[in-house]
C-alpha cells in the first residue's frame, strides 16, 4: 500500500496576530517557532517518522518556497518531501497538491500543516480504516453542548450523541478524491475539509476513528502555550521509552 501525504501550508494565519521577530513568515501559525522550528517542519518531521507514509506533498504561498524547502532539506529527513504553490483556498491548496501524487499511490492523507501534535496510534489507525472502506476521518466528541443559531436565537439543540468535531488527518483512496474534487469543481463547490467533498459522491461511507485533544490545530496565540506544553511532554516520554 503506497501513502501520500498532503499537508495543506499555504494560510494567511489572520487569527494570529504578528509575532516573533526570527525572519520570514514567523506571522503566520504555520511558521511560528516551536523549540526553534516551524510548526510545519514538526508536522513534517511527525510523517516522516511513520513507517507506512511513502511521501509528502506541502503547500506553500509562491514567497515560500524557497526558504522552506531549504529549511526542510536542512533537517535530513528520511522520506521526499514535493512543494507545490498552494491557492487562495485550503480546497485550491490541496488541489494543487493532488495534482503532483505518485500515479501508484494508494491511499492520500490529508493533514493541516498546523495539527503537529498527530500521534502514530492515529495516523495508522486511520489509514488502515480507510484501506478497509475507502474513506476515513478522525473525530473526537464534542464536550460542549452545541447549538444551531440564526441571528443570535437559537433554532436547535443537536444531540450530542450525533456529533463529532473533525480533526484530520482525512484519508481516502485516490480515485475517490479526485474524482470528489473534480466533482466539486464542477458544481462550484467549496467545503472547508475533504470529507465535505467526498460525501457528496454519495458513492461511499466516510468512517470516523477517534481522535485525541492533543491534536490541536494551532489558530489563536494561546496554542502556543498548550503547544509548547505538548512539545515539552513529547519529548519526556520519548527520553523515557527511546
Ligand atoms: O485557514 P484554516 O485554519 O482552515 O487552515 C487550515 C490549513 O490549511 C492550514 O495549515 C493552512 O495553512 C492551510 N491553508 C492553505 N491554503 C489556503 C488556506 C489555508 O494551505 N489558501
Amino acid at each position: 500500500m503506497k501513502v501520500a501525504v498532503i499537508l495543506p501550508a499555504a494560510g494567511l494565519g489572520t487569527r494570529m496576530r504578528p509575532a516573533t521577530p526570527e525572519g520570514a513568515g514567523t506571522s503566520r501559525k504555520q511558521f511560528m517557532l516551536l523549540d526553534g522550528a516551524p510548526i510545519l517542519l514538526h508536522t513534517i518531521r511527525k510523517f516522516a517518522a511513520c513507517p507506512l507514509v511513502n511521501e509528502i506533498i506541502v503547500a506553500l504561498r509562491e514567497d515560500d518556497l524557497v526558504w522552506v524547502g531549504e529549511r526542510i532539506h536542512e533537517d535530513g529527513l528520511a522520506k521526499p518531501v514535493h512543494l507545490v504553490e498552494g491557492g487562495d483556498s485550503r480546497q485550491h491548496s490541496v488541489e494543487n497538491a493532488l495534482a503532483v501524487v505518485s500515479a501508484d499511490t494508494d491511499l492520500v492523507a490529508v493533514h493541516d500543516a498546523v495539527r503537529p501534535f498527530i500521534s502514530e496510534e492515529i495516523v495508522e489507525s486511520v489509514l488502515q480504516e480507510a484501506a478497509a472502506g475507502g474513506a476515513a476521518i478522525v473525530g473526537i466528541v464534542p464536550v460542549d453542548t452545541v447549538k444551531q443559531v440564526h441571528l443570535k436565537k437559537v433554532r436547535a439543540t443537536l444531540s450530542r450523541d450525533r456529533l463529532i468535531l473533525t480533526q484530520t488527518p482525512q484519508v481516502f483512496r485516490l480515485d475517490l478524491l479526485r474524482e470528489a474534487f473534480a466533482k466539486a469543481r464542477a458544481d462550484e463547490f467549496v467545503g472547508t475539509d475533504e470529507s465535505s467533498l467526498v460525501e457528496r459522491l454519495e458513492t461511499v461511507e466516510v468512517n470516523v476513528v477517534p481522535g485525541s485533544d492533543r491534536n490541536i490545530k494551532i489558530t489563536r496565540p494561546s496554542d502556543m502555550e498548550l503547544a509548547r506544553l505538548f512539545l515539552a511532554e513529547e519529548r519526556a516520554s520519548a527520553g523515557e521509552t527511546g
